[in-house]
């Protein structure tokens, strides 16, 4: 019989679970509540410009990493080094003595991180399908009432449950998780404490500012990073660093506030908070040209990176009746890389369980 394995969440930890899979014949599906995928390492497309506003780029972390950016194929691939330098809480920037590592996007952004992994799979991507609640169930006929049986079903927010499944796999951010545990149907001791470590984890919430100038930005560092934490900003990258993101002669700025400020502004009117933004940004850079941009974009992002990891042999008390996790949050720091990581290992399991 072919076994089935449903995955929540198409972000880099879900999709690298579902590339585990790649030459098995295991069915996978996956569902996802946006309608593009690769989730917080997200691209979006605005007058002729494309920029990464969530996760920068996919760094050459180790030695699997490049080799798989080299399997995914170098048509569009966007390989840059130009440095990253630091800022301190007074503005004071100073050149990183650092050997500039390589940094990888896409011309059609980083999104395609996901796409070509998908490309590579037999996945069934259900888009635009939010999952709201998951529950045992015997998988003769349709959801048990009682929530018995030993097999998985996904219930969406129109009511339909998928599956069944042998194995599912919840990748959304920690909080997003626990509400999916909170909404469980499973009767097993592991699920208090399971809910307790996943609902533990706390992340950092960031607000992603845009801001485009008809004029190329005239310094010689790709981005600017705090390195205190006490500035109002957090990050502060040029998008025209990447070949095929920004047209010849004018410059976009991704700027990534401070948690601190980012929680105070979260709701602010993006007209207010992209002028107060490009003021400080003006300050940073020293170049007061900044202070005026011709448009602006935003993105709040809840669920930034996390603070913190779970505790590991707990969230894998629920294995043994295929329940998975995976996600930059198991691990405990918000990286792309380790993020798809932990999911090809949670697939990995998953396959030698079977
Ligand atoms: C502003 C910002 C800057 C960053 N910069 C970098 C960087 O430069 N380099 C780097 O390596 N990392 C960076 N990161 C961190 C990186 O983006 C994340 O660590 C990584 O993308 C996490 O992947 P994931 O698969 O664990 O989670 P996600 O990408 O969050 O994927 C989870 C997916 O689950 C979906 N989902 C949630 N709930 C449901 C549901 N109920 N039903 C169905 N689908 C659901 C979500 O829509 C999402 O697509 C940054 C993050 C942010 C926000």
């Amino acid at each position: 019989m072919t076994r089935t394995v449903g995955i929540v969440g198409a972000g880099a930890a879900g999709v690298g679970a579902a590339y585990a899979f790649r030459d098995s014949d295991v069915d996978v599906t996956i569902f996802e509540k946006s309608r593009g995928v690769c989730g917080r390492a997200a691209t979006r497309r605005r007058n002729d410009c494309r920029y990464d506003h969530g996760a920068n780029y996919l760094k050459d972390a180790d030695e699997r990493t490049v080799e798989l950016v080299e399997e995914l194929g170098d048509d569009g691939l966007v390989a840059f080094d130009d440095p990253v330098w630091t800022f301190d809480a007074g503005g004071e920037v100073t050149e990183s003595d650092r050997d500039p590592e390589t940094k990888y996007t896409w011309e059609d952004g980083i999104t395609q991180l996901a796409e070509r992994l998908l490309a590579r799979t037999d996945a069934t991507v259900h888009r635009e399908t939010r999952i709201e609640r998951i529950q045992r169930g015997s998988g003769r006929e349709h959801v048990d009432e009682d929530a018995s049986g030993d097999r998985w079903y996904l219930v969406a927010a129109d009511g339909e449950a998928h599956g069944p499944f042998d194995a599912v796999v919840l990748t959304p951010p920690a909080p997003q998780t626990a509400a999916l545990l909170t909404e469980t149907k499973w009767h097993s001791e592991h699920l208090p404490a399971l809910r307790e470590v996943v609902g533990a984890v706390r992340y950092r919430t960031v607000r992603s500012v845009m801001l485009h100038y008809p004029f190329e930005v005239d310094v010689p560092y790709y981005a600017l990073v705090n390195t205190d934490g006490e500035h109002d900003i957090g990050w502060l990258s040029r998008e025209e660093c990447k070949r095929g993101h920004v047209p010849a002669g004018e410059s976009l700025l991704v700027v990534q506030m401070a948690p601190h400020w980012s929680e105070e502004h979260y709701d602010d009117p993006l007209e207010e908070t992209a002028e107060t933004v490009a003021g400080k940004v003006a300050e940073l850079v020293g170049d007061d040209r900044l202070a005026e941009f011709d448009w602006s974009d935003d993105q709040g992002w809840r669920y930034a990176q996390p603070n913190s990891g779970a505790n590991e042999e707990i969230l894998r008390r629920g294995e043994d009746d295929g329940l998975f996790f995976a996600g930059d949050w198991v691990g405990g720091e918000g990286r792309v890389h380790l993020a798809l990581w932990n999911g090809v290992e949670v697939g990995e399991r998953i396959s030698a369980a079977f």
